[in-house]
């Protein structure tokens, strides 16, 4: 394609990308959350919006199908950032990783005692590297979503999480046992595409960055 395809995930992310994407003088042609379309045109004929799942976001620019993406830091590091580029934190979908645990157990006193912990996460790398780093014996269940209920039903001691507001662990009784970094989300650029279509994108990337809070 001779134009940028830039690929987006529905949600929180989306809502807080549309400023940005206006900056650039690029509005989609239509509200993902109530299209079924899956290709979305904008106010600018060479620019197109992909919608795929937000830990997809990633892939679809690696390859190259995507020129340009917005994906959490999450998702990146799940991901490894292979083929991307990051030039910019975008500041939006703040949000930090945490271990959380029943508000009765102690997990601190289950890390000194060298007790093995059955951690449930849909982030598995960024958590084998923060048990490894503090020396702390863990299985890793891989889940995809709902992490909250996995200490409550018996699969795992702890969970490894997204939270902002923290609501959502206090209504299902668990609480933050450690903090492991904050969250928010980046632009990502397919590495060819940058040296292959750079009269387009670097224009783009620059009223982006301008528009950044
Ligand atoms: P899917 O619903 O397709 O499985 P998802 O649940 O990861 O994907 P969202 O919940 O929209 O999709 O999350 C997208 C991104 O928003 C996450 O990758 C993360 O960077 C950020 N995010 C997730 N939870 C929060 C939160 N509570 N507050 C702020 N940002 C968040
Ligand atoms: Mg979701």
């Amino acid at each position: 394609m001779s134009g940028i395809t830039i690929a987006l995930s529905k949600g929180r992310i989306f809502e807080e990308t549309l400023p940005l994407l206006a900056a650039a003088g690029i509005v989609p042609a239509e509200d993902p959350e109530k299209s079924r379309k899956l290709i979305i045109d904008t106010s600018r004929d060479d620019v197109r919006v992909v919608i795929v799942r937000a830990s997809d976001v990633p892939t679809y620019v690696q390859y190259g199908a995507a020129d340009l993406g917005i994906a959490g830091k999450d998702v990146l590091l799940e991901h490894g950032g292979v083929g991307l580029y990051q030039p910019l934190d975008l500041n939006i979908a703040k949000c930090r990783m945490c271990v959380a645990a029943p508000a009765g157990f102690d997990y601190a006193a289950a890390v000194r005692r060298g007790a093995r912990l059955r951690i449930a996460t849909k982030y598995i790398a960024v958590a084998r590297e923060h048990f490894a780093a503090k020396g702390v014996h863990v299985d890793l269940i891989k889940l995809y979503g709902s992490m909250e209920l996995a200490p409550l039903a018996g699969l795992a001691e702890a969970i490894v999480d997204l939270v902002s507001s923290g609501s959502t662990l206090k209504a299902n009784n668990l609480v933050e046992v450690e903090q492991i970094m904050s969250i928010s989300s980046r632009l990502v650029v397919n590495q060819a595409a940058l040296k292959m279509k750079r009269e387009l994108l670097q224009p783009v990337i620059a009223a982006i960055e301008g528009a950044i809070k």
